[in-house]
């Protein structure tokens, strides 16, 4: 048993990533600010042993009092807000939580001595050049453009953790994610698939930006939240970067297809304006992981949706 603090824990990933390590007997402290999370995300975690929920601002310090956070473990940094809408609704405040949200948390790291792990993307790869990305590749962002808050903000705190790793020994350990869906994504988050979905679900249009020939790579939860602590329990001085995604690799227009054919919707499709800098191709190679995590994703595409669209069906009918 370990003792575990996950920030962001009361969104997506982090409410999978909590339930997980919950059930797996882990003491578990859950710090989030819920702008983008949720308590419904964790509430049934609530009530059970071992599990603590705690409000709190990554980009603020903890306090050096709050004995709970003492002796911890694990730390996994996930706080961060996601999606396009939310993290450009106050870009300021993005940077802020990405980069000094992950000077705090190295600083706990340090004094605890945890290990940590940082949830980084593929956005650290901008709009990618390379095709398909290995981690060998250093990106392509635009450092003024709408997205930058977000990637260089995630760049920024792979810096920071690699600083703290060579100047104070602190023991990081880093994931590159790619676009990842799943059961507990908030419906209004504004990403693509929960877009899809939903609107299909309530017979909406399903709306696709630009003319849909973009492409990304899409993982289903249980295998990226594997991954992630496959990564975080991985040898000492293995510290990544590494990319966690599925490599299948879809246009905007075949997951609209997709979800239609899943949901068996009649929606009709939509062309809406394409947001700037929005990347035109992304799939990871993940011959690292395999190699070192001797992990691989397992959910098809199909059967990710199916598994979503169950969940979104249940809780537009609750
Ligand atoms: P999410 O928006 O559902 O979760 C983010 C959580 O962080 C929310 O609970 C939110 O309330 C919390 N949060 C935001 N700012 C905070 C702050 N300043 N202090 C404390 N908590 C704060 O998004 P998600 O998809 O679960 O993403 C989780 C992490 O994984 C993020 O760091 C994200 O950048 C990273 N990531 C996710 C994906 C993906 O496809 N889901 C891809 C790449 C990287
Ligand atoms: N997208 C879309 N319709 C939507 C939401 C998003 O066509 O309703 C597109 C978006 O422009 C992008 C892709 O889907 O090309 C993935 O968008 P998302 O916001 O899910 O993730 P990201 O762009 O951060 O990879």
């Amino acid at each position: 048993m370990s003792k575990i603090l996950v920030t962001g824990g009361a969104g997506f990933l982090g409410s999978n990533l909590c339930a997980r390590l919950v059930r797996e007997g882990n003491e578990v402290i859950c710090a989030d600010n819920l702008f983008t999370g949720s308590l419904d995300n964790i509430r049934e975690l609530m009530g059970q042993p071992g599990f603590t929920f705690l409000e709190h601002d990554v980009a603020e310090p903890f306090d050096v009092q709050a004995d709970q956070l003492d002796q911890l473990d694990q730390i996994y940094n996930l706080a961060c807000p996601a999606s396009p809408p939310y993290y450009q609704s106050d870009p300021v405040k993005t940077a802020k939580t990405s980069v000094f949200g992950i000077i705090n948390m190295l600083e706990l790291a340090r004094r605890c001595h945890a290990r940590i792990l940082q949830a980084s993307t593929s956005e650290v790869y901008g709009d990618p050049q390379v095709h398909p990305q290995p981690e060998s590749y250093r990106g392509s962002v635009n450092p003024i453009g709408i997205r930058a808050c977000y990637d260089e903000g995630k760049r920024m705190a792979e810096t920071m953790m690699f600083d703290y790793h060579r100047m104070y020994d602190v023991d990081i350990k880093v994931i590159r994610i790619f676009n990842t869906y799943g059961p507990k994504m908030n419906p209004k988050d504004g990403r693509v698939v929960s877009n899809f979905i939903v609107q299909a679900l309530r017979g909406e249009d399903l709306t696709i930006y630009g003319d849909g020939s973009q492409t990304r790579s899409f993982c289903y939860v249980d295998d990226l939240i594997d991954g992630m602590v496959r990564m975080m329990n991985s040898a000492e001085g293995f510290c990544g970067p590494v990319n966690l995604g599925n490599p299948g690799e879809f246009t905007m227009l075949e997951l609209a297809q997709k979800v239609a054919a899943v949901t068996g919707s009649r929606s009709q499709f939509v062309f809406k304006e394409l947001p700037s800098d929005d990347p035109v191709r992304r799939k990871p190679v993940i011959e690292l992981a395999e190699k070192e995590l001797g992990w691989e994703p397992k959910v098809g595409l199909e059967e990710g949706l199916g598994k979503t669209a169950e969940y979104f069906r249940e809780l537009l009918n609750a």
